[in-house]
């Protein structure tokens, strides 16, 4: 049985809870060690019985908590080479430091991990799709645009995470600076409600069924009109099965169970 459960989502901080039989990885941890401690608790799961911890890119709403996290674990840390020279501030033991090349699956116990370069202003930015009886689950959050190639790697997943971080008119009257308008809608930026709603169409029309509306601004976006703004895409082009959700920022979501 292979276990999904989104522990923090939003700028404000990622970490989602991934499971199978007896492995248990986190994919970021962008909240202090003790935000993490906490919701691990809240299902019954602990950071003494995590694997290891895979980090998408430098960024700190992903890599907050890594250093008191292997300070007190010493759980292994997946990032790739550039990652891990751009977070050379951070006092990681070195033998907690383990590297992955992306495009280039590795296994953790149970599950086999394919990291996937996606376009952000990040070193070497990554999403996951990760692979563990028989079920596949895609994390993807922190991109600019969708390539066709990263589009067909979503393709097919059980559970798919999908960044919708802000509205297109809530970000243009919202009281951020100009430059970081334009940092988020560029192409290194992040994807609107809009791009996503168009991503998430095509893909539940291959082989997605289960969508998870994920790392949400607080300031430029609100639940329901992502929500909303992929259920009108969705039914506009006649899509009818499919599961959607929204992303919890602070709160733990359910734990989702696929067998
Ligand atoms: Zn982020
Ligand atoms: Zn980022």
């Amino acid at each position: 049985m292979i276990k999904f459960c989104n522990l923090y989502s939003g700028s404000t901080g990622n970490c989602t809870f991934v499971s199978c039989n007896n492995t248990n990885i986190l994919i970021d941890a962008g909240v202090s060690c003790l935000k993490v401690s906490k919701a691990l608790a809240e299902i019954n799961m602990s950071l003494e019985n995590i694997d290891a911890i895979i980090i998408s890119h430098e960024h700190i709403d992903h890599t907050k908590g890594i250093t008191n996290i292997c300070k007190k674990y010493s759980i292994p840390v997946y990032a790739s080479i550039k990652t891990w020279n751009a977070l050379e501030s951070l006092s990681v033991q070195s033998g907690c430091r383990e590297f992955f090349t992306p495009e280039e699956e590795f296994t953790i116990g149970d599950l086999k991990v394919f990291p996937f370069s996606i376009p952000h202003d990040a070193v070497d930015p990554c999403a996951f799709s990760i692979y563990g009886d028989g079920k596949k689950l895609t994390i993807a959050t922190d991109m600019g645009h969708i390539t066709d190639k990263i589009l067909a790697q979503m393709e097919n997943s059980d559970i798919l995470l999908l960044e919708s971080n802000y509205d297109k008119e809530t970000l243009k009257c919202s009281s951020y600076p100009f430059f970081l308008k334009q940092r988020i809608e560029g192409n290194l930026g992040h994807l609107s409600n809009e791009v996503a709603s168009k991503a998430i169409c095509h893909l539940c029309q291959n082989g997605v069924s289960h969508v998870i509306l994920g790392h949400l601004s607080k300031e430029n976006n609100f639940p329901e009109l992502a929500y909303q703004t992929v259920l009108n895409e969705l039914q506009l082009n006649h899509v009818n099965s499919y599961d959607l959700s929204v992303a919890n920022r602070d709160k733990v979501d359910e734990v989702l169970e696929l067998v």
